[in-house]
């Protein structure tokens, strides 16, 4: 087989996501890439192309016309506005007409027609000065990765097709490749670009996938179909590896097993501190195999469900039976144990497929989790109904994402309790609110008012405290989730909050070596991805809540 020959390859990088793997590596190109030199055609394939843009143009026309309907149906009629004026500058009669002159004229394929043509249009719109014309130019290029993609016969996302058991080597992964690439059964991934908190970051963690970050020179260096021994505990990989590499790679992978079997069995037991303070560990979970697999390492609950996922596949929003449905599926494994369901967390860096054409010039300042939800209410109203027939199954508690002001919260427990109201209930789920702003942490009294937990996310804390992108591996330095400076606010809460229940969910609450210091600031519940549920808890039996 080819993958036995070849130079030996020693690839260096840094861990995202810890393990051991070995396994054939799948190269993914970025497609947009590769359609950069404009395709040259003869002169009798003009029609053909012609008629390749027609047929593209009227399906995403009818497209188009599907998801406006089922938009205003399901959400908003602004909304579906914006789907109706996609369709008509679509089929702009002088768009069209520069489309097929730009095939006629320059002998250049239907997808190559569709690049220039459309960079021209949004040029022209962006040079413009009025706010409208502007969000034009962003809408043309969302049409135009729409055409496109439908000329070169896209209806499903590239990843989708990669080989079962694969190493995946790609520049980056973003966060709508994650959506596809969940339960898919790859062995690692190596990556040439991305920072230690990126949402793709907290995905393969989550995933208990082995990963390896900032390789530099993957892309042009790593062979596909090649085997490779992927050491995600040290940030390295070795490609073509010889017989005794092998070797030694195996005993170290069973030898792994073994230790990480008796972890799993200590793990079933509760975490208890040296002064015997039990504190509940629970995980952060996407998806029922992360909440089988949490059970089965000791969880004592889900701390944060990110129901994105259920949200970032699909072309319209979800309805309460879906959301309902797609829930129990997720939580399955935890029934019986409490589970805290955080409302839609988008915007931002995880855009919703059907609202994508937000253009704001800062998006992580902007409409993202709670503020999205406080403007379009139905969204909101769907969430809380679903957790409310949730409730009559499960030991449900509502967490709210990206909290600023105290009545981000107030809103959300306004609409709860009129919910109940309306249907009767005398149990009302408990609300906490994510601590994932300065402005919130400053301002935890007034927030208490209306909740009844704290939980921070301290990934977003870390971002905004230090106006440091955390998707962004340039400015890394910056973005230090265990710095005194974080630590200051999480003691600072729990000062001005001594009886608050606190618990963390960022990445922070699954780094044994911080979680002394953690139990000195109040945090009493650790919310970890699955596979670190063992680690955890053996790091807080050896810990005081009140040392000396
Ligand atoms: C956080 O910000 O720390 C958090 C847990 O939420 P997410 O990572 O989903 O933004
Ligand atoms: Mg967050």
């Amino acid at each position: 087989m080819s993958h036995h020959r070849g130079k030996t390859l020693a690839l260096q990088g840094s861990p995202i996501s810890l393990g051991l793997a070995q396994g054939i590596i799948h190269v993914h190109r970025e497609l947009l890439g590769l359609m950069d030199a404009p395709v040259n055609i003869a002169h009798k394939q003009v029609e053909q192309e012609l008629a390749s843009l027609d047929i593209a143009t009227a399906s995403i026309t009818n497209d188009l016309v599907v998801l406006a309907t089922r938009v205003e149906k399901e959400i908003d009629t602004r909304l579906s506005e914006v789907f109706g004026s996609h369709q008509l500058m679509l089929n702009d009669p002088s768009l069209q007409q520069e489309l097929r002159k730009e095939i006629i004229d320059n002998l250049v394929s239907a997808s190559s027609a569709v690049k220039t043509v459309f960079l021209r249009w949004e040029r022209r719109f962006l040079s413009l000065e009025s706010q409208i014309a502007r969000e034009k130019g962003d809408d043309m290029q969302d049409i135009s990765v729409r055409l496109s993609n439908a000329l070169v016969g896209i209806t499903t996302h590239p990843l989708e097709e990669i080989p079962d058991g694969c190493i995946l080597a790609t520049s980056r992964l973003l966060p709508s490749d994650t959506v596809f690439l969940a339960n898919r059964p790859i062995s690692a991934v190596l990556l040439e670009y991305g920072s230690n908190i990126s949402h793709a970051a907290l995905f393969v963690r989550q995933m208990g996938l082995p990963c390896i970050s900032k390789i530099t020179d993957l892309m042009t260096t790593v062979p596909e179909g090649a085997l490779a021994l992927v050491d995600a505990e040290a940030g390295t990989a070795v490609v073509h590896p010889n017989k005794k590499q092998q070797v030694a790679f195996r005993h170290r992978i069973e030898e792994k097993a073994l230790t990480s079997r008796l972890a799993q069995e200590n793990a079933r037991r509760p975490a208890t501190t040296i002064d015997a303070v039990t504190i509940p560990v629970v995980a952060n979970v996407g998806c029922a195999n992360d909440t089988r697999l949490a059970m089965l390492n000791g969880a004592e609950g889900v701390g944060l469900y990110r129901m994105e996922q259920v949200y970032l596949g699909r072309t319209s929003p979800p309805d309460t039976a879906e959301l309902v449905a797609e829930m129990k599926l997720v939580l399955a494994a935890a029934k019986g144990h409490p589970v805290c369901v955080r409302l839609l967390d988008v915007g931002a860096d995880k855009p919703l497929p059907f609202l994508a054409f937000f253009a704001e010039s800062n998006p992580a300042l902007g409409r993202r989790g709670i503020r999205l939800l406080r403007h379009y209410p139905e969204l909101l109203r769907t969430q809380l109904q679903a957790v409310l027939e949730l409730a009559g199954e499960f030991d449900v508690h509502i967490l709210v994402p990206m909290v600023t002001l105290p009545t981000d919260v107030g809103v959300v427990k306004e609409l709860l309790l009129e919910l109940c109201a309306e249907q009767q209930l005398t149990v009302i789920p408990s609300i906490g609110a994510m601590i994932e702003t300065p402005a919130a942490a400053l301002s935890a009294r007034e927030i208490a008012e209306h909740v009844d937990f704290l939980s921070f996310g301290t990934n977003d804390l870390t971002q905004y405290t230090f106006a440091a992108d955390r998707e962004n591996a340039a400015v890394d330095l910056y973005f230090n989730d265990a710095s005194a400076v974080i630590f200051r606010l999480l003691r600072l809460v729990h000062r001005d909050l001594p009886q608050m229940p606190l618990s963390l969910c960022g990445e922070l609450a699954g780094r044994p070596e911080h979680i002394a210091k953690l139990l000195e600031c109040g945090i009493r519940t650790f919310s970890v991805a699955p596979p670190l549920i063992p680690t955890v808890k053996d790091a807080i039996r050896h810990c005081s809540c009140n040392p000396g």
